[in-house]
């Protein structure tokens, strides 16, 4: 009898709680949070050779926002770099299944955006402009040329719409279990249900010396910590006596009974927020704004959303008012004033390393910011992205904004 194959790759299978590896003493480099930002960072330094890394995830993979967020990815942004940024995130998605072996369901259907008023369609047009000039295929289209990408619509009311037919979704769990898997493949040590409670800084007479982190399974010394919490980075950053100005605000979203393929596009509308797209398995999945939110960790899901929502899309494409929901769940933007993340070593505190404050687009900006996190870590030319999004940005005021922003 022939050999049977050998099965196909698996996600990494987190073990539970009881079934969790004794942490290592040491490790060059610590990971705190084990949702797409640290992974895409540990497996970035792996692939360089500096696999001595343990990832602490204080619950289930995918726990956090990354576990709960749209899928979208774009290249349509205000800044130049933004776009080109995200341009190269794009690139890397698409190289994704070649690089770590699974299927992560990308569709570059395109993100059509939606302005009703004449400042938002200059807002559209100054921006589309920019992005032209980058190499993106972004055009201004006229309500009825938007009718034509998608019929379903009714653009009365509408001003104009911008669409590049090169952004896209994806499915975002597999996302991150490749980066898992690829990391521990690699070397990295992966410790869910493992909860950072204190970090010791290095001691005081030696410059060199390591940080040690403890947690609820114990503690493990390191040469370099790296916050990667998301909406709780500001907590972990204040375990070293750090205050960082990014804050979590709930983003709820919700997702339909599966329907036949017809919405090639994410759809969104300037002003309210409204985003919504067709997964691959039929569900359209969305959110929209709701505006007055005061700064919460919570994640539980209101009626208020669901009403909001409803409404809103009914109001965009009427036909969905026969759709049904089936669930509706809630994550943590990690909001920041400018718009932009929080990167690089606070003031004072050498190889305590910031990657947070990445509002709704931190998933699609994971490839791009982890590679060049790991580029730098492991000894290469720092990015000039680590010289614009520091931490001191904040006190000085020099902050160039991002404005294409979605919710
Ligand atoms: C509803 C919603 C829709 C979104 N849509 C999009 C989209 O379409 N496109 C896009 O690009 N982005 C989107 N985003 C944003 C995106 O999901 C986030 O920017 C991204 O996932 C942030 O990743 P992260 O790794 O920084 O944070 P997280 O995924 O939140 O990971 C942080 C991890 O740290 C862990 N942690 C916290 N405290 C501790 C501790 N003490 N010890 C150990 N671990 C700890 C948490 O459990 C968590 O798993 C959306 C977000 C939401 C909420």
């Amino acid at each position: 009898m022939a050999p049977r194959d050998p099965p196909p790759p698996t996600p990494t299978a987190t073990p539970g709680p009881a079934e969790q590896p004794a942490l290592p003493a040491r490790a060059e480099t610590v990971v705190i949070g084990g949702g797409v930002i640290g992974l895409a960072i540990a497996w970035n330094l792996a692939r360089l050779g500096k696999s001595d890394i343990v990832i602490l995830e204080r619950s289930y993979l995918a726990a956090g926002a990354s576990g709960r967020n749209g899928g979208g990815i774009r290249q349509q942004w205000s800044t130049e770099l933004n776009i080109r940024l995200m341009q190269e995130s794009v690139a890397l998605v698409k190289r994704f299944t070649a690089d770590l072996g699974i299927n992560v369901w990308l569709r570059q259907g395109g993100y059509l955006f939606l302005a009703r008023t004449d400042t938002e369609r200059g807002f559209l047009e100054q921006n589309a402009a920019l992005q032209q000039r980058c190499g993106v295929g972004t055009r201004v289209l006229t309500p009825a040329e938007a009718n034509e990408i998608v019929p379903e619509l009714d653009v009365s009311g509408f001003a104009a719409a911008a669409y590049n037919p090169s952004d896209g979704i994806l499915f975002p769990w597999p996302f991150l279990w490749g980066y898992a898997d690829g990391a521990v493949k690699l070397g990295a040590r992966l410790h869910c249900f493992t909860d950072v409670t204190a970090i010791d800084r290095p001691p005081a007479n030696d410059a060199a010396g390591d940080f040690t982190v403890h947690t609820s399974r114990g503690a493990i010394r390191a040469h370099r910590v790296i916050n990667a919490a998301g909406a709780w980075s500001p907590e972990i950053a204040r375990l070293v006596g750090v205050e960082l100005p990014d804050r979590p605000v709930r983003h709820e979203i919700l997702s339909t009974e599966p329907l036949k393929p017809f919405l090639r596009p994410m759809v969104s509308v300037l002003g309210t927020g409204l985003y919504f797209s067709q997964s691959m398995r039929g569900e359209i999945v969305g959110g929209v704004s709701i505006h007055g939110d005061r700064h919460t960790l919570a994640m539980g899901s209101r009626l208020k959303f669901l009403t909001t929502m409803a409404r809103a899309l009914c109001e965009l494409v009427p036909q969905f008012g026969e759709v049904q929901v089936l669930r509706q769940w809630a994550g943590p933007y990690d909001v920041t004033v400018d718009g932009n993340p929080i990167l690089g070593e606070p003031p004072g505190l050498p190889r305590f390393y910031l990657c947070c404050g990445f509002m709704g687009h931190g998933f699609m900006m994971a490839p791009v910011i982890g590679k060049y996190y790991g580029e730098w870590l492991a000894g290469g030319k720092p990015h000039e992205i680590f010289d614009k999004w520091t931490l001191a940005r904040f006190a000085s005021g020099q902050l160039a904004k991002e404005t294409f922003i979605i919710g």
